[in-house]
């Protein structure tokens, strides 16, 4: 038997917005430099997950508590001092915000980091977790991804989403609401599962693993908003194409 590809939202999701991305990180295994949002985002995540955990068996944590809790799962975002503690404050005032609603909403928590990794076929497998899954009723459940950054609109069809709704469908549950929790507004947003955009998702995977299998790796546009947060600019050659003619562009003006 061939080897198994293993794919996940992250990797998906690289190869979508750039193919040489995905390239330079999964197949020549490159190193990876997180930007402080995504440093900031795993950490709020962490503290998140622990802290609803004591509020899934029943505990309810003190401010001092939760401080502590806080603190054990902070990890250093900024080596400018001033900044790192600007981080933290957030970062604390988040988990204030969304203790004063979850205490009461725990009892539905079903799973926190639900760890996942199933062959959809006999070569390709999706593994990852999912922040969250609450139960509606029987065996209906809600779908939620925690975000750290803006506020944005849910549509039906989001990726990462219908991709968790397939992981439901194998994990024996049935996946009712998509919904991402925007945890620095305390804001829930919610859709109701179609099943047309989880079989589509399947598709999309399938599609994108036959791709990486035949070792397509073109890059897409250069996007500026993604390369820009992109480890591997420097050593892009159609990064330093792309500013090459900006700079030219620029000076002819
Ligand atoms: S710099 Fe842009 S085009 Fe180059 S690998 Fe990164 S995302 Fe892709």
């Amino acid at each position: 038997m061939g080897k198994i590809l293993k794919i996940s939202y992250t990797k998906l999701s690289f190869y979508l917005t750039c193919p040489r991305r995905y390239y330079y990180r999964y197949e020549e295994k490159r190193p990876f430099y997180p930007t402080k949002k995504i440093k900031y985002g795993s950490n709020i995540h962490r503290v998140l997950k622990d802290y609803s955990e004591l509020l899934k068996v029943g505990e309810i944590p003190n401010k001092q508590a939760r401080q502590s809790l806080f603190n054990n799962q902070w990890t250093k975002i900024s080596k400018n001092k001033e900044e790192d503690q600007q981080f933290k404050d957030q970062g604390l005032e988040q988990l204030e915000k969304f203790a004063e609603i979850n205490e009461k909403s725990a009892q539905n928590i079903l799973f926190l980091e639900k760890s996942f990794n199933f062959p959809i076929t006999h070569d390709i497998s999706i593994n990852g977790y999912i922040d969250r899954i609450d139960k509606i009723e029987d065996n209906c459940v809600d779908i939620i991804d925690y975000k750290t950054g803006n506020t944005r609109q849910l549509f039906e069809d989001d990726i990462q989403l219908n991709l968790y709704a397939l992981v439901c469908r194998y994990l024996g549950l049935e996946p009712k609401k998509l919904s991402l929790y925007f945890v620095q507004f305390n804001k829930k947003t919610s859709v109701d599962v179609q099943d047309k955009y989880i079989d589509e998702v399947k598709n999309l995977i399938l599609n994108t693993a036959g791709k990486i299998k035949n070792k397509e790796f073109k890059p897409g546009q250069v996007i500026e908003k993604i390369c820009d947060e992109c480890s591997y600019k420097r050593i892009c050659p159609d990064y330093k194409d792309f500013i090459f003619n900006l700079y030219k562009y620029n000076n002819k003006k």
